[in-house]
């Protein structure tokens, strides 16, 4: 079993990383070893992804099925070549405008990709980050790094060196601390083997974004907005619910949310059914209606502005560990709008709610 490890953790600036560090960093990868590291998105588990043995330690280390691929991260451009076949001009057209950054491209994988990393997939998802020390470990490790995030299995994904020794200490050897990651959401996961371009799991980078990077629409399939109904239809690769709170999670979804004291006034009454049950609950709600809600003596936790997704989508992975936290029976969470970072927020929140969704 992977516990028993002996885990250190590094402290190292994200702006500037001091190199000698993250040379121990990569001589732990090229032992085998398991390193967590900040990336732009969320904290990863990284591995040598050409190595059999600890590539399976990551799925042993974070209780992950191993039929959940993983993501290969990479430095330079020459390694697409060598880890994909077929590469389509569509994947250069990603790499060239928003690479390095959030954004994970689906490719069919050549030999040298190891079935362990794809769960058997003939398909390999890459991404090239753009964080400083993701992309100056990518470099000293002088492989390619198979990375899933740092969490255990069905926990919220991490973004703070905090999230990870929570999860993960005593069960890998090393954890980089480099503060809070910026996104804070995992990347946007698109498939350009297939006409149109699928996206499988929205993220930082906008679909409406990569359509004009891609010069053309891309297919949205239902899983991806994180609902319910698509559950049974999911692709491979993206048949795992994450971010399951320990608490439930009731999520009240509206038709338009631009109407402040309506939205507000309709979940505080859903609230106040609930509490008047004995359960003891908590809102997570927006920056613009939190004050309604605590004038009500309701207990709250701000995902955000309305104004600012960036902001929601950052904090919202910190927001539902809070949450477990407090040991609640039930959260009422808000919605937000479905445009831009909009779907990846309630891709996400669908998902963290198990589908427990009311339409008001
Ligand atoms: P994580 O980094 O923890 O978000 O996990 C990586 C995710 O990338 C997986 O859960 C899949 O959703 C996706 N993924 C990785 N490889 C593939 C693949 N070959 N095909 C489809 N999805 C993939
Ligand atoms: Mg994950």
């Amino acid at each position: 079993m992977p516990e028993g490890v002996k885990t250190r953790i590094l402290r190292v600036d994200s702006l500037r990383p001091d190199l000698d560090k993250l040379r121990e960093a990569a001589e732990v990868i090229g032992r085998g070893g398991l390193v967590a590291f900040p990336t732009e998105t969320v904290y990863g588990l990284g591995a040598d992804a050409g190595n059999r043995e600890a590539v399976m330690r990551i799925f042993r280390s974070k209780n992950r099925p191993a039929d959940n691929p993983l993501i290969v991260h990479i430095c330079e451009l020459e390694d697409l070549e060598s880890l994909a076949r077929e590469v389509p001009e569509e994947a250069y057209r990603v790499a060239e405008k928003l690479w390095p950054g959030p954004v994970t491209v689906i490719l069919w994988k050549s030999s040298e990709v190891i079935d362990e990393v794809t769960a058997g997939l003939p398909k390999v998802a890459i991404r090239m980050p753009s964080h400083p020390i993701a992309s100056n470990l990518i470099k000293l490790c002088g492989v390619p790094i198979a990375a899933p995030s740092a969490n255990l299995a069905g926990r919220p994904s991490p973004t703070t060196a905090e999230h990870v020794i929570r999860d993960l200490y005593g069960r890998i050897e090393l954890i980089i601390d480099g503060g809070e990651t910026l996104f804070g959401v995992e990347s946007t996961i698109i498939d350009v083997t297939v006409r149109p371009p699928r996206l499988l799991r929205p993220g930082p980078i906008p679909v409406e974004e990569l359509e004009r990077v891609l010069g053309f629409g891309i297919e949205i399939p239902a899983y991806a907005r994180g609902l319910a109904e698509a559950e049974a239809a999911l692709s491979p690769g993206t048949r795992y619910r994450h971010y399951a709170p320990k608490t439930p999670i009731k999520l009240v979804e509206a038709e338009r949310y631009d109407d402040y004291e309506a939205y507000a006034s309709t979940v505080s009454e859903i609230a106040e059914r609930e509490a008047s049950k004995g359960l003891r609950i908590a809102i997570l709600a927006s920056r613009e209606t939190s004050g309604y809600y605590s004038l009500r003596g309701f207990r709250v936790l701000v995902l955000g502005s309305r104004e600012n997704p960036y902001e929601v989508a950052k904090n919202l992975f910190r927001v539902l560990r809070e949450l477990d936290d407090l040991d609640l029976d039930l959260a009422i969470c808000e919605g937000f709008e479905e445009k831009g970072l909009g779907l990846t927020i309630m891709n996400r929140l669908r998902k963290a709610s198990g589908h427990n969704v009311i339409r008001v």
